[in-house]
């Protein structure tokens, strides 16, 4: 499959892409991830990233496009790809378009996880990640627990709280979101290429999206 997951933080985008690579074997493409990965390793990119991430504010459209293209580029791609936290902007959206259209690549649906802005912010602020960047497993504190406190059930390494999610900064996503990220649902809505899901549960989201791609 070839998707868009939108969505706001906290709606579940990653989880609900790991359901889907489980899938059909996808790729799944997380511009956070691949992100995080780089302000961790040091990296020119992580360097010029890490200050627009941790106050909860967008990188440059121009470093998310270098990054995108040769992400895109690789050949796991052609298995398929889930894109979460991308296009995340208009101007994204439509350098992508011009991108896709010279690598010859169609997407299949754009999915709008729809889902609450209190749900988001209780999610948001219980929410604990493993902090092994090639493990990066998703836990919360009231509703997903480790089995042992503060460690990873998969790989036994300290599960932490990301530094973009303090109050703070998750109120800043959120509004970031809002002003930035929401009119891609017209954007793609208009284009008829937009299908819009209740993501309360990922379960549910995942069998629409399935569906919907055989339908
Ligand atoms: P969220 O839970 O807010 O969806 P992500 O893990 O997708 O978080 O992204 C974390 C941060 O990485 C964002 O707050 C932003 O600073 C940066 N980021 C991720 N994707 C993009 C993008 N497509 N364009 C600009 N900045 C991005
Ligand atoms: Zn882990």
């Amino acid at each position: 499959m070839r998707i868009i997951l939108l969505g706001s933080p906290g709606a579940g985008k990653g989880t609900v892409s790991k359901l889907l690579i489980a899938y059909d074997g996808s790729v799944h493409i997380s511009t956070g991830d691949i992100l995080r990965n780089a302000v961790k390793a040091g990296t020119l990119l992580g360097k010029k990233a890490k200050d627009y991430m941790d106050r909860g504010a967008l990188v440059p459209d121009s470093l998310i496009m270098d990054m995108m293209e040769e992400r895109l580029k690789e050949p796991d791609c052609a298995r398929g790809f889930i894109l979460d936290g991308f296009p995340r902007t208009i101007p994204q959206a439509e350098e992508l378009e011009k991108l896709l259209a010279k690598l010859k690549i169609d997407i299949d649906l754009v999915v709008n996880m729809e889902i609450g802005k209190e749900v988001v912010l209780d999610r948001l602020t219980t929410r604990r990640t493993c902090s092994n960047s090639s493990c990066q497993a998703i836990y919360n504190v009231k509703t997903m627990p480790t089995k042992v406190a503060g460690i990873c059930d998969k790989c036994g390494s300290p599960v932490i709280q990301r530094s973009d999610e303090t109050e703070e900064a998750i109120v800043n996503r959120l509004d970031t979101y809002n002003k930035q990220t929401a009119p891609l649902i017209d954007y793609y809505g208009t284009k008829g290429m937009l299908k819009t899901i209740e993501a309360a549960s990922s379960e549910t989201v995942v069998n629409t999206i399935t569906k919907s791609l055989k339908a």
